[in-house]
């Protein structure tokens, strides 16, 4: 499968409102940058938003996902003016090893979705995309069926940056996806590295897609997923692999048996499906109704994402400190000093760390 950023960014520019490359414009350098003044105020952006502009809402998350400071200005403004619109969603994260069929599965849950009056808002976490160059959703014709569907909205991760900055951006691209009236807000991710534990943190309901295996189903999980999943649905029940499917949702109900309560007083459950002959899809959304009502019921819900608020509030500042420190001059030169110093045996890692932070 192609993995290229290539015809999703065209489709973004036009979503945009933005023209071509100058290569393949004949626009000149003059009316590019007329068009480029005409960039909606924050205002409008926001009344496009809450009002369903889909191309202001693209706008609006490229503010989100720029490096430059004066858009970062801009965004901030929008998602503060967002805010009262946002949080009337289901998240839901869906994480699982490439292949497994997440796209399959999001095509198809999210057609069943819109089918039943939902606005559906895919997003991504993949910081992988940095190094590959290409993102989970980067290739839009991954989902050929909710990228032409007017309730539905695909955004890929935000490139070129760490998990960090990839998570942060994605909490934020759901609040103005929310502000737009998107009520369930779905996020992929592959897992590389901590990327299931950042969206896990940012989603009320946590989906590890699955495939049956040779009995070994319990092997080469991270023990840390299990835990975090409100629901495994095992992927690919069909044809042939049906019956190891079963199997398999015998082996993990087991196991699940095996872990502590939930703070959520909700118990995981298992399910089966096969993405591609769309079977098994409304099950999965029976079941996060089940979820919703458990946990509406015990606070837990709203809990939950009081918790992660302050969570990310608290993440927001380590980072900002931490990179405020690295970026400035006196300490790129002074760091270089101490570092040697510190093989030197002049001085210990302690006592130069000290000296760094009182500068
Ligand atoms: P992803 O990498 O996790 O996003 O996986 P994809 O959605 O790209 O699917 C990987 C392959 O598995 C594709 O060839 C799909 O057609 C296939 N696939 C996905 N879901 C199913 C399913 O339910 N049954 C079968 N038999 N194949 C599936």
């Amino acid at each position: 499968m192609a993995k290229t950023n290539k015809p999703y960014k065209s489709a973004l520019q036009e979503q945009e409102g933005i023209s071509p490359p100058e290569s393949l414009s004949s626009d000149s350098a003059e009316s590019i940058k007329a068009k480029r003044k005409k960039q909606p105020s924050t205002k409008d952006l926001v009344k496009g938003i809450t009002s369903g502009n889909i191309t202001d809402l693209s706008r609006a998350i490229t503010l989100v996902e720029s490096t430059n400071q004066k858009h970062t200005a801009k965004a901030h403004d929008i998602i503060t003016a967002c805010l009262p619109h946002a949080n009337k969603s289901v998240r839901i994260g869906i994480t699982g090893v490439p292949g497994v069929g997440k796209s399959t599965f999001i095509e198809a849950f999210g057609s069943y979705l819109t089918g039943i009056g939902k606005k559906v808002a895919v997003l991504a976490v993949d910081p992988s995309s940095t190094l590959s160059k290409g993102s989970i959703l980067g290739d839009k014709t991954r989902m050929e069926d909710l990228v032409k569907d007017k309730n539905a909205f695909i955004r890929p991760s935000p490139s070129g940056e760490s998990l960090g900055g990839v998570a942060r951006k994605t909490r934020e691209t759901i609040i103005l996806c929310e502000a737009a009236g998107f009520d369930t807000i779905i996020i992929e991710t592959v897992g590389v590295g901590q990327s299931e534990t950042a969206v896990h943190s940012m989603v009320d309901f946590f989906l590890l897609l699955k495939l049956a295996g040779a009995g070994d189903e319990l092997q080469g999980i991270k023990r840390g997923i299990i835990e975090m999943a409100d629901a495994i649905v095992i992927n690919k029940a069909d044809g042939d692999n049906l019956k190891a499917a079963k199997s398999a949702k015998v082996e993990f109900n087991r196991a699940l048996h095996l872990y502590p309560e939930k703070d959520s007083g909700w118990s995981p459950k298992v399910s089966l499906c096969s993405a591609l002959k769309q079977e098994g899809i409304s099950d999965v959304w029976e079941l996060i109704q089940d979820y919703l009502k458990t946990t509406s019921t015990t606070k837990y819900f709203q809990n939950n994402r009081n918790n992660q608020n302050m969570f990310w509030l608290l993440q927001t500042i380590e980072e900002r400190l931490k990179s405020d420190f690295y970026k400035s001059d006196k300490i790129k030169s002074e760091l270089k000093n101490q570092i040697e110093l510190v093989e030197a045996g002049k001085t210990t890692p302690f006592a130069a760390a000290e000296y760094l932070l009182s500068l």
